[in-house]
């Protein structure tokens, strides 16, 4: 759709999975659209600094709706490659496994890996011509007006002004700081206790899967769980949750470490390798957790919007981040068509339509790492007797 009515200049800020849909849904209403990336292009061999936060994710319903409101084809390109997960399937102390249906339908979520998906993602936008893709434009600031919104960047890269400002620049993100000297914003941030790490589950000898296919993997252990997400080669992305204290705890040494992986997650280490698991835990990132809540989420004139974790990043126990990212488009763009590209009503009408929906999946968010971690183990797993008797 290409409309007389979606005219002007708009900045995208970040190319992350987020940016790159919002970026194609408003090139398709015939906007003027620049994304401007801080990190170099991640589809280059010789790119140094790619997005690390997590190997695969899980897109779910929420998120394939929205990708298909924007673009069925595009769509059906972005997840060829899924791996249909149909439900939970717990592992216990002594290798246990216990299969816990999604829905009696077959309902399920989808792993897919965040790399092929953002490169893919990218590699659409490339194809729209009324959308130019900037790396390496980190935004520091942004000087707004009634009419222009002026960009400026680090390392005398040059200024850029638009008529608006979409903020997907993450959780941390330099648009929503900006904001906040133009708009009364509340802004709530908070870290959980809890760090991550992941690891590798490399594919059988034939390149089978070493655990069942189309499920997501759960050691569940009270206070700290590892869980497996399939990727479509064989392998899994093992992500071991746990408080900073134990982590740091554990890092005194190697045996430490060794021990704890064996004691805990035996039937994981049969077939991860105890030896390279131990070389990962200990050298690969520490993640941490963050959670941000802000109201409202535009300029009350129309001149820029948050999207994504840049406006609601939240814990990914829910395995929703991306996917509500995703639907904040869908919603944005469906307020757009509403008022007929009136972006002063669309968005402060966006704020008052989701604010409620976002503060709720966050609160679930990290609701959903008890149930993760403890509640999804039933009496026949006996495992918190194990674990005290330790
Ligand atoms: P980001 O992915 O953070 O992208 C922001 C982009 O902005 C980046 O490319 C960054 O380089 C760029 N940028 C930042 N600052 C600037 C600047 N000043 N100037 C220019 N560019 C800038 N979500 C799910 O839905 N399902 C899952 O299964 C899932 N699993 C997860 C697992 C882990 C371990 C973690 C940490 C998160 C997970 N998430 C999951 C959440 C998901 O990763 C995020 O919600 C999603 O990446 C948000 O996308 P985004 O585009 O808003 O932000």
């Amino acid at each position: 759709m290409s409309d007389s009515r979606f005219q002007g200049k708009v900045a995208v800020i970040g190319a992350g999975l987020v940016g790159c849909l919002a970026a194609i849904a408003l090139a398709k209403r015939g906007y003027d659209v620049t994304v401007l990336e801080y990190r170099q292009d991640p589809r280059l061999q010789s790119t140094t600094d790619r997005n690390l936060r997590s190997i695969n994710l899980a897109i779910s319903a929420r998120g394939i709706d929205s990708l298909k409101y924007v673009d069925p084809e595009l769509c059906q390109r972005l997840l060829h490659d899924v791996v249909p997960m149909k439900g939970r399937m717990i592992h216990d102390l002594d290798g246990r496994q216990k299969e816990l249906l999604y829905g009696i339908n077959g309902e399920h979520i989808n792993s897919l890996s965040r790399a092929t998906l953002n490169n893919d993602m990218l590699d659409e936008l490339d194809t729209l011509e009324n959308i130019t893709v900037c790396f390496e434009y980190k935004l520091t600031n942004i000087d707004w007006s009634e009419t222009k919104q002026v960009c400026n960047f680090t390392n005398d890269k040059p200024s850029k002004s638009f008529d608006f400002i979409v903020g997907a620049d993450g959780c941390f993100s330099t648009t929503r700081e900006q904001m906040k000297r133009g708009v009364r914003m509340d802004y709530k941030q908070e870290y959980i206790d809890c760090c991550y790490i992941e690891l590798y589950l490399p594919p059988g000898k034939n390149g089978q899967f070493q655990l069942t296919k189309n499920n997501l993997h759960i050691w569940p252990r009270g206070k700290f769980m590892l869980i497996a997400l399939p990727n479509s080669d064989g392998s899994f992305t093992v992500t071991f949750f746990a408080p900073w204290k134990q982590v740091d705890d554990l890092m005194i040494s190697e045996t430490k470490v060794k021990q704890f992986l064996l004691e805990n997650f035996p039937d994981a280490m049969d077939i991860m390798g105890i030896d390279s698991t131990v070389q990962e835990f200990i050298n690969n990132p520490k993640g941490p957790l963050m959670c941000v809540e802000c109201n409202p989420y535009s300029m009350s004139n129309g001149s820029g919007i948050l999207l994504g974790d840049a406006a609601h990043s939240m814990v990914p126990f829910y395995g929703q981040g991306m996917n509500c990212g995703f639907e904040d488009v869908r919603v944005l763009m469906e307020l757009l068509d509403k008022y007929k590209g009136d972006r002063q009503v669309a968005f402060n009408t966006y704020t008052d339509t989701r604010f409620k929906d976002l503060v709720a999946i966050n609160q679930l968010a990290r609701e959903n790492y008890k149930v993760m971690s403890e509640k999804v183990t039933s009496k026949w797993f006996n495992l918190y007797k194990r674990i005290d008797e330790a």
